[in-house]
């Protein structure tokens, strides 16, 4: 089907620079080459430990970063070489929510003049028909029309983060990049919010990339599950094949980590050896092999490559035939 986002070996790398010497001392591989593709409609959930590259993926989406290397395309388009001019002109169709709306809600202004803003600024509608469209918005994500005088302080974390939902809305976008949303909610609003996101994708036909650290969302909410560790995606696949056939050591470890009680989970539960490394100093071979408990020889050499096995795709030489295990 058609691909409503795509992103082709992109990469992103921080030069470190000494504040004493003014000069280069390393290089941080934020996204180490990533390869993956959302068709409209759909949900890619994005997760990984905080530092594997996740939100710096979703801001390179967004071009609130320059890619080091690699392409982002929308429906087919490369976006990621056109000039900001030609962005500014389509940016509307591509949106952001916010781990902290606060981030993004101005605390001096009324609900009412945050969701003008970009309505003003993508000229979405005329300003006579402002406070209609103001209107409809608050109440698509369930809030009401009398809330437009209100300001960010005097609503719920859950509310709040219905206004940044509304905010992305403004600009009718077709793909929104949904960075940890519901994180930072208590749980019981966690679930209203996920719904919320979930009737808007329907009714909206809106793609999303959803990121989260953890599993349990994800399950909710995907089509597709890409996991995430220290720049590279380890596994890829459709949602029901991530849970119920997981191939990567570290997303086996990931979905005993979540705290769902699940018998059979907590029987085989891995624990994972260590921190999660610094993306400044990968390991060599394969980047999980000092935490991972299933390391072998070669691991410690040679870097899988992420390639299709049975349902879908991993990269870890526990799946790549007789030669790997003799290394
Ligand atoms: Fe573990 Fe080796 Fe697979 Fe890496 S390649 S996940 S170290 S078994
Ligand atoms: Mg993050």
């Amino acid at each position: 089907g058609l691909e409503m986002i795509g992103v082709e070996n992109l990469k992103k790398t921080f030069a470190l620079k000494s504040k004493v010497l003014g000069i280069q001392t390393g290089e941080v591989h934020a996204v180490n080459g990533i390869n993956f593709g959302i068709r409209r409609g759909k949900t890619l959930g994005l997760v990984g430990e905080s530092g594997s590259g996740k939100s710096t993926t979703g801001r390179l989406i967004l071009r609130l970063l320059e890619p080091t290397e690699g392409k982002v395309t929308l429906e087919g388009r490369d976006i990621s070489k056109i000039s900001n001019r030609e962005f500014r002109k389509m940016r509307k169709n591509i949106q952001m929510v916010f781990q902290n709306p606060y981030s993004v809600l101005d605390y001096k202004m009324t609900i009412e003049d945050i969701l003008i803003q970009p309505l003003h600024i993508h000229k979405i509608v005329t300003p006579l028909e402002y406070k209609k469209e103001v209107e409809r918005l608050l109440e698509i994500v369930g809030l009401s029309k009398k809330d437009r005088k209100k300001f960010p302080h005097e609503f719920s974390g859950g509310q709040r983060q219905r206004i940044g939902i509304a905010r992305a809305l403004a600009t009718k976008p077709k793909f929104i990049v949904c960075d940890e949303p519901v994180s930072a909610l208590d749980v019981s609003v966690q679930s209203q919010i996920i719904n919320l996101l979930k009737d808007l994708q329907r009714e909206y036909d809106l793609t999303y990339l959803f990121i989260a650290h953890g599993l349990n969302v994800i399950k909710h909410v995907s089509d597709e599950v890409a996991v995430m560790y220290l720049g590279k995606i380890v596994e890829i696949g459709e949602v029901e094949e991530i849970f119920q056939r997981p191939k990567h050591p570290y997303t086996m470890a990931l979905m005993s980590a979540s705290p769902v009680p699940d018998p059979e989970a907590t029987r085989n539960r891995i624990q994972l050896k260590n921190e999660i490394p610094s993306a400044l100093n990968i390991p060599q071979g394969c980047s999980f092999h000092p935490r991972c408990p299933k390391a072998m020889e070669i691991c410690k050499k040679t870097e899988p490559p992420l390639e299709e096995y049975k349902t879908h795709e991993v990269a870890c030489h526990l799946y790549r035939g007789e030669e790997a295990y003799h290394g």
